[in-house]
């Protein structure tokens, strides 16, 4: 099983701090761009797959929060260990808001 990304994605400069994918043994790749943030591994489909995201500069920016830029990297490692997400697009525009209580 390989990459199936869009090109946008590549590995974070901090990749060994990355916990490999628990099903496709892959380090992964994130996108960051204004609107979001993104991880994609070897599972799923090139425009649907699974892992982790987390709030865009963007969004940060609209409700005067604090820009994590380590807060893609927190949400894979945790999803790896629990297949939970610390944050969801769609749930929450809170960091570390559990996906339960969204
Ligand atoms: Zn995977």
């Amino acid at each position: 099983m390989g990459y199936d990304l869009i090109d946008a994605f590549d590995f974070p400069e901090d990749v060994d701090d990355w916990l490999e994918c628990p099903d496709c043994s892959l380090k992964p790749k994130v996108w960051i761009f204004d609107n979001g943030r993104f991880t994609g591994c070897g599972c799923g489909s090139r425009y649907d797959h699974p892992g982790a995201q987390a709030e865009s500069i963007m969004s940060c920016w609209r409700r005067g929060g604090q820009y994590d830029s380590d807060a893609l990297r927190k949400n894979w490692n945790h999803w790896v260990n629990t297949r939970e997400h610390l944050w969801k697009y769609g749930r929450t525009n809170v960091i570390n808001t559990p996906l339960s209580g969204g």
